[in-house]
């Protein structure tokens, strides 16, 4: 079963692999958009690791809706009221129990990223953080390791799609072989799941 702190954990490993691929989410957001993502999600997980620490949220669900409104207050761009969405939504769904199983966790995140879809729009193939994070809740069942492959892979297989979402649809046919900032984030976002189920 997971507690409280295995969220916590979740969301310290988020901030800490934001923070050291901060640049390499920067670049990638260069060719195709406004070369802000990685100082974008660093800003918002910082106030996230730094509200947890103060508010001690003590259920799966308080910590993931704590860290969904830090998102959305302190991040500028849209995916600010995206990944705040996902983990607000997600914790949401996992209402006030003191512990979820990982069938209940995948179950919950396939409501945040539902609501990740209807909030921006975007479907999968469009090469937005859609294509990972779609792919990873479905291996979720598998177990944490295959969904942070998955959203791995997903990443990867934004490279040769044409934007349909977001700042990179503005280039049209030029936004064809760079890979998504927004995928690559949310494989990292997994990753850190993975990280905390110690897989
Ligand atoms: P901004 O584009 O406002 O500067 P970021 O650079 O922080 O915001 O985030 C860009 C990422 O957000 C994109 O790489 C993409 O994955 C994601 N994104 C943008 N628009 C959408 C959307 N409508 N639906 C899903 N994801 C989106
Ligand atoms: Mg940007
Ligand atoms: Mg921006």
């Amino acid at each position: 079963m997971l507690d409280a702190d295995f969220f916590r954990r979740w969301m310290t490993a988020t901030a800490a692999l934001v923070d050291r691929e901060a640049e390499r989410l920067t670049a990638l957001d260069s060719p195709i958009g406004d070369a802000d993502h990685g100082s974008n999600l660093q800003r918002g997980f910082t106030a996230v690791t730094a509200a947890l620490e103060k508010e001690a949220p003590d259920t799966p669900g308080a910590v993931l809706i704590l860290a969904g409104r830090q998102l959305i207050s302190t991040v500028g761009g849209a995916s600010g009221p995206l990944y705040g969405t996902l983990l607000r939504r997600t914790g949401k769904a996992l209402a006030d129990a003191a512990e979820v199983s990982p069938e209940q966790l995948a179950e919950a995140l396939r409501t945040g990223v539902d609501a990740v879809r209807t909030l921006g729009g975007a479907a999968p193939g469009d090469k937005t953080m859609i294509d990972a994070l779609v792919p990873a809740v479905d291996a979720l069942g598998e177990s944490f390791a295959a969904a942070r492959d998955a959203a791995d892979e997903g990443a990867r297989a934004t490279t040769p799609m044409q934007a349909r979402k977001g700042r990179a649809s503005y280039l049209g046919e030029r936004s064809i072989g760079h890979q998504d900032p927004g995928a690559t984030s949310s494989a990292l976002v997994m990753t850190a799941l993975a990280e905390a189920a110690g897989e």
